[in-house]
């Protein structure tokens, strides 16, 4: 589903990532960890298309296309969802109109008729109900004045409605509290299916306790160190980061 050959890139002439594999099934769940600064967050914006980063080797194929020379609206109607296209706050606009605009282009591209605001509507509750969600979710603004927790449940919320065939999820170093964590788990969890893939990326063990990634890998000075099953999660729980550092190489 997804191939990533010995990536470079580049933020302000800095080389971030340096040589990066990974290789993702359909169906997996693929944890990425490592310390601060290792490149995670790049690598999500890199797959994602966000401006500022010059990708100067390698090669990146979602089912057997060139990712890398894509427009972000481009992979998202492919089916890849970065939960960091659609943080931001657009204040007025209302969340369910916003999903539905996004969901539609998606169709669009895939040549499916849009849905109209009465069957979207439906699906959308449909979702709320599976996901546990509160449906005051639907109102309100696009992630205005949501919570840290409360954009991680809406993050999930339109991945339910967006249905990607591979979800890339940031959950950034800044503390979640221990709800939010369960709330992201528990979507990634009631999604899971054969021809759904997912990259959590993530700082932390603890989140691993509730999702169960097939694969682990530590990131670390812009490459994959380390790669192992969920088992991994925990030798770095218990041995922190430095362990991995005799990996690393004399560049760290
Ligand atoms: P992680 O998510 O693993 O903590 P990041 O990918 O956020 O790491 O950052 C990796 C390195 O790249 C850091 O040294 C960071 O300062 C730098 N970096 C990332 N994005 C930018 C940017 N937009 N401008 C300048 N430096 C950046
Ligand atoms: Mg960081
Ligand atoms: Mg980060």
């Amino acid at each position: 589903m997804l191939s990533i050959e010995n990536l470079h890139a580049r933020v302000e002439s800095r080389e971030i990532l340096k040589g990066l594999q990974l290789e993702v099934k359909p169906g997996e769940v693929h944890a990425i960890m490592g310390p601060n600064g290792a490149g995670k967050s790049t690598l999500g914006n890199v797959l994602s298309g966000r401006d500022g980063y010059e990708i100067t080797e390698g090669s990146v194929q979602f089912e057997g296309r060139d990712l890398l020379a894509l427009e972000p609206e481009e992979r998202a109607a492919l089916g890849v969802f970065l939960a960091f296209q659609y943080p931001v706050e657009i204040p007025g606009v209302n969340n369910t109109y916003f999903l539905r605009t996004a969901l539609n282009a998606q169709r669009q591209a895939q040549g499916k008729p849009a849905l109209d605001s009465v069957e979207f509507l439906k699906l959308v509750r449909e979702k709320i109900k599976v996901l546990h969600l509160p449906d005051t979710l639907l109102a309100r603004g696009v992630n205005e004045g949501f919570s840290g927790g409360e954009k991680k449940r809406n993050e999930i919320f339109q991945l339910a409605v967006l249905e990607p065939k591979l979800a890339i999820l940031d959950e950034t170093d800044s503390g979640l509290d221990i709800d939010a964590l369960k709330a992201v788990a528990d979507g990634v969890n009631a999604l899971r299916s054969p021809d759904r893939s997912f990259i959590v990326i993530t700082h932390y063990q603890r989140l691993l306790d509730y999702i169960k990634p097939d694969v682990v890998h530590v990131l670390a000075d812009g490459r994959i160190v380390e790669t192992g099953g969920p088992e991994l999660a925990l030798e770095l729980e218990a041995h922190g980061y430095a362990w991995i550092k005799d990996r690393i190489g004399p560049t760290a």
